[in-house]
């Protein structure tokens, strides 16, 4: 079993053998597939799994395939990823947005982070360079928007990692918040991934209330 047999597409399997990962872990061997297949996917996943790729590949792997890059209307500061990632500190997204950029290398897929904490303005010159994927964390996101500097109409891709501890940190107001304002045109448009180490009913409810017809993974 390797990453070779999948089908990520070569630009994206050559950057894969270039991080030197020849053969999926459990978590990737099982969600990726399910991603490609266009499902939405709850993952029971523990820090050092490879989750971070189990929920990168297949967006990376979709945004080339669709080949739909949005480009910023002229003159406007609102960026339009298809993708974001909500992590719950900036650490885990620095560490996202560092392993996303090698997966996209040479691809033409942005990558972008914003996190609180820190001062605003680079991560603002960031987005308006143009962006495809987002990694924030859901405090620094929600000012985004209410900025109106980032837009989720776009949003074709949805992960949400350590959904667990983003609730333990008190992050459930801000993420519905964000999740509201993706509904759109279709739900159907958008495909949702939530990674978690527990499962709770907090997250059972928040699988319900953002999955659809979703496959529920434990490895
Ligand atoms: P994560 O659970 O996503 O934080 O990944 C844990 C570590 O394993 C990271 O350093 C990854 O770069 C590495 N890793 C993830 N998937 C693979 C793989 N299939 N082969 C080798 N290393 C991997």
């Amino acid at each position: 079993n390797t990453f070779a047999e999948i089908d990520l597409g070569d630009a994206l399997n050559q950057n894969i053998r270039r991080c030197k990962y020849v053969k999926p872990t459990p978590v990737q061997r099982h969600a990726i597939p399910i991603s490609l297949a266009g499902r939405d996917l709850m993952a029971c996943a523990q820090t050092g799994s490879g989750k971070t790729a189990a929920f990168c590949f297949p967006i990376i792997s979709g945004i080339i395939k669709g080949g739909s890059f949005v480009p910023k209307p002229r003159g406007s500061r609102t960026s339009y990823p298809l993708a974001l990632i909500l992590s719950p500190t900036r650490e885990l997204s620095v560490q996202i947005h560092e392993e996303a950029r090698k997966f996209a290398f040479q691809t033409g897929v942005r990558v972008v982070v914003a996190y609180g904490g820190a001062p605003i303005t680079q991560q603002l010159r960031d987005l308006e360079r143009g962006v495809d994927i987002l990694v924030a964390t859901p405090g620094r996101l929600v000012d985004l928007l209410e900025r109106a500097r980032v837009s989720l109409q776009m949003i074709k891709y949805l992960a949400l990692d350590e959904a667990d501890r983003m609730l333990d940190m008190g992050f459930e107001p801000q993420i519905r918040k964000i999740v509201e304002q993706m509904d759109m045109p279709q739900r159907g448009m958008r495909q949702t991934m939530l990674f978690s180490a527990t499962f709770p009913k907090e997250i059972q409810r928040l699988a319900s209330d953002f999955l659809a017809n979703y496959i529920f993974l434990a490895v």
